[in-house]
């Protein structure tokens, strides 16, 4: 039976000479929820890790409809025209809890995924964005030791999702449309505060004028923040994803930050601490896997969720008594 089936070295082996086949089937590895595949996984990882090359990870969001893959298509096929070998990953929470998918799959970035030099991916599936996250983070590894060095990954304003996003990326940029003068209403806080470059699509035909306006809006809006940790100024950018305008534009402010970060030693740093993060979200992850599928845990969760609906017991007595079997097994 192992005939057909490459060891995890061969596909180790194949995955470093850029292979994207091999990357593709080693992702799909590290996607599974099979208890029996994890080792495998590990072994995988820990072989690509020492040649994870350096990379820049980039994170796009914005609604959908926006245009994030037009973008990404536009954007990524311009990378590689630079010389640039290009993943792209997505992380979409509302594949793993409605099964439906926002961003949709393959069928996007019909041209990019010709590319020789292109490896396009859809999200995982996972039971939560916390599963989701790690395994699309563990990708960004296989993608770098597969000699990609430049990580797109994509995502929706959804839940945490941007966040999370954030915490795997160097470089974060939201995706807007100009709207009606109120650009700056429904858009989160927090996204603005996240967000290293603000870039206006769809910044064409008629578009064009109210793109302009929405600019100045933003680059006011923007102003009103404190300098970020990296001492980078968020910039406002106009682009047109379709007609390739403003798209060489927002690869040089990228270059711009990675240059100022890396000198001023932010980058690195926030990388040491993306790492520190990581192995955090690791740990509690595994711990809650390992608590909710223990068999006899989830036996007793059953009872005792049956107990506070009739009131005869609290969370927390509940909560306790799960927690004492669980370290009692
Ligand atoms: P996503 O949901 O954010 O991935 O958005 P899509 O990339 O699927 O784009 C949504 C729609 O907007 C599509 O019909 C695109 O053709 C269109 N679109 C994307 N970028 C532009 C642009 O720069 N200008 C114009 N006029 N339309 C665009």
């Amino acid at each position: 039976r192992r005939k057909n089936i490459l060891s995890e070295e061969d596909l180790l082996t194949q995955l470093l000479e850029g292979n994207k086949a091999a990357l593709g089937r080693a992702i799909t590895l590290i996607e599974s929820n099979q208890p029996k595949h994890k080792k495998n996984a590990e072994i995988l990882i820990e072989g690509a890790l020492p040649h994870a090359q350096k990379s820049i990870r980039i994170g796009i969001t914005g609604v959908p409809g926006v245009g994030k893959s037009t973008f990404i298509e536009s954007f990524g096929t311009y990378l590689v025209n630079q010389g640039k070998k290009v993943a792209v990953l997505a992380v979409d929470p509302s594949s793993s809890i409605s099964r439906g998918s926002i961003l949709g799959d393959k069928t996007r970035m019909e041209n990019l995924v010709k590319e020789k030099n292109a490896f396009v991916r859809p999200s995982p599936s996972g039971e939560s964005l916390g599963g989701v996250a790690r395994k699309s983070r563990e990708s960004i590894l296989l993608c770098e030791a597969a000699g990609f060095d430049v990580i797109l990954i994509e995502t929706v304003g959804v839940g945490q999702s941007e966040t999370t996003v954030h915490s795997m990326t160097d470089f974060f940029l939201l995706l807007k449309l100009a709207g009606a003068g109120d650009e700056l209403q429904g858009i989160k806080r927090g996204i603005i505060e996240m967000a290293d470059a603000i870039v206006i699509n769809k910044a064409d035909g008629d578009n064009l004028k109210a793109a302009r306006e929405a600019k100045m809006e933003f680059k006011r809006a923007l102003n009103l923040y404190s300098t970020k940790e990296s001492g980078w100024k968020p910039k406002v950018n106009l682009c047109s994803a379709l007609n390739n305008t403003g798209i060489s534009e927002v690869w040089g402010l990228i270059l711009s930050y990675i240059k100022q970060t890396k000198e001023n030693g932010y980058f690195e740093h926030n990388r040491r601490e993306q790492n520190k993060f990581w192995m955090f979200q690791t740990i509690d992850e595994h711990l809650k896997n390992r608590f909710y599928r223990d068999p006899e845990i989830k036996e007793a969760l059953k009872i005792q969720l049956k107990a506070i609906e009739n009131n005869k017991t609290t969370a927390f007595a509940a909560a306790n008594e799960l927690i004492r079997k669980f370290e009692a097994s």
